[in-house]
């Protein structure tokens, strides 16, 4: 175990002269107060203790990195690994995404296809982002499961600040820390709370941690994203990594950190409406979700209406029956998904009427996963990472299979592949 902890340690000098000089030169002095062995440990298992820090700043575009206010990220970014994007899965919305990251399933095979749902085996009840007793209900998310589940099932501990899915036991297990959802919650104290975690003791010590920021898409939606109120939500996420890394290396934590986003951001505007009214018969439908796609199930005998409304040509709009989907979407199989799904073209919304058009924000996402507005980030930095290396563009159901190797977990099946993501480790 010492020698272990010795070489670790001296691994943690070496990535603090190379991988880190960019950045922190200052803070790379040695730390005087706790010795390598008190904070660099080993597992259960006796293996090097590296603790896998999965960082989402939602709705982060990887453009946003050329704002000339993320000198932390990109700083990480050019002395670690850099995906030219990130390839969001069909819709590329928050729920479906996170849940994405976490399992390698794409939506269609983790359940949690939309950010409101219906499922006519939980009946009655709409899963909705803002129904915290639809959150914590396992049935929604049961149809997978997490790495963190996965993760203490093996004895590997795990610490989740926010993540979709983390306050609901699944398969009946939690983290063994978690934080009900509190959007009002500061990057600052969400960053402490995970440095907290890391001060625990040996074996209370979480291996697999998650942080999460909501800032930079809620000013995208507000503001629109080409605008000074994203590039100062961008600037404070910047500043909230700064606070991470710097508060690690006062730890001598020598973390592996994945920084991804969920998927980008669209300008979209009031003047830029499919009014749904206008083209079926607002009696005939249900529309469970709208937005840049909306889902919508016919009412009892009126699919065929419903149809013959939907499936003609429509400027800014195409609608398909869930089974006719796109192949390249990999979606419309779960049961979910509803029988309907019409997609905007980007920067344009689908609403229901008048009423839910003039609320229509000044920015959006959940468009076709291959446009380039949708595309995400992804960063990796630490001792398991290659250093200065740029990876061509991939899906996000690859980033699983690679954290289920960091933390050495088997990976359950998935759509992800580690040899799609392989590039991005030291041999
Ligand atoms: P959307 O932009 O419509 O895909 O929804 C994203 C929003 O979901 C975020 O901006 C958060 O406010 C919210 N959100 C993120 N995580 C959670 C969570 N764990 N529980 C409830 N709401 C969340
Ligand atoms: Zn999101
Ligand atoms: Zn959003």
């Amino acid at each position: 175990m010492k020698s272990l902890s010795v070489k670790t340690f001296a691994y943690t000098l070496m990535a603090c002269s190379m991988a880190w000089t960019v950045v922190l030169l200052t803070a790379c002095a040695p730390v005087a107060q706790k010795t390598a062995a008190d904070t660099v440990g080993t597992s259960s298992d006796n293996r090097a203790y590296h603790p896998v820090i999965l960082i989402s700043i939602d709705g982060f575009k990887p453009d946003y990195l050329n704002r000339g206010v993320t000198p932390r990220l990109n700083a990480l970014a050019a002395s670690g690994v850099r995906a030219e994007a990130m390839r969001p899965s069909f819709p590329s919305i928050t729920f479906p995404n996170h849940y994405t990251l976490v399992t390698g399933l794409r939506p269609d095979h983790h359940g949690i296809v939309g950010n409101t749902m219906d499922d006519a085996r939980i009946a009655g009840v709409r899963f909705k982002l803002s129904n915290s007793s639809a959150v914590l209900d396992r049935r929604w998310w049961d149809q997978a499961e997490p790495i963190w589940v996965t993760a203490e099932k093996n004895h590997v501990r795990s610490a989740i600040m926010f993540w979709p899915g983390s306050e609901a036991a699944i398969h009946g297990v939690r983290p063994s820390e978690y934080r009900p959802y509190n959007d009002k919650l500061s990057p600052a104290d969400r960053v402490d709370t995970v440095l907290g975690w890391m001060d625990k003791p040996g074996a209370s010590r979480p291996q697999f941690l998650t942080l999460y920021f909501d800032h930079v898409d809620h000013a995208g939606h507000e503001f629109g994203p080409d605008t000074a109120e994203v590039t100062a939500a961008v600037a404070s996420a910047d500043a909230a990594i700064a606070r991470l890394t710097d508060g690690l290396r006062a730890r001598q934590i020598d973390a592996d950190l994945i920084i991804v986003s969920d998927h980008g951001m669209a300008a979209t505007s009031p003047e830029r409406i499919v009014q749904l009214d206008q083209i079926v018969n607002p009696l005939l439908t249900n529309v469970v979700t709208h937005g840049s796609y909306a889902g919508i199930n016919p009412k009892e005998g009126q699919e065929e209406a419903v149809a013959k409304a939907l499936l003609q040509a429509h400027e800014h709009m195409q609608c398909w029956k869930k089974e006719n989907l796109p192949a390249r979407f990999e979606y419309g199989q779960n049961p979910r998904v509803p029988r309907f799904i019409c997609l905007a073209e980007v920067s344009w919304l689908v609403e229901p009427d008048a009423k839910a058009a003039a609320k229509a924000g000044k920015g959006g996402h959940g468009y076709d996963n291959v446009s380039k507005e949708m595309q995400a980030l992804f960063i990796a930095n630490g001792p398991s990472f290659r250093q200065a290396t740029v990876l061509p563009p991939f899906d996000n159901v690859h980033v699983y299979p690679l954290i289920m190797k960091l933390i050495h977990v088997p990976a359950l099946p998935s759509d992800g592949k580690l040899e799609a993501v392989e590039g991005a480790l030291l041999p």
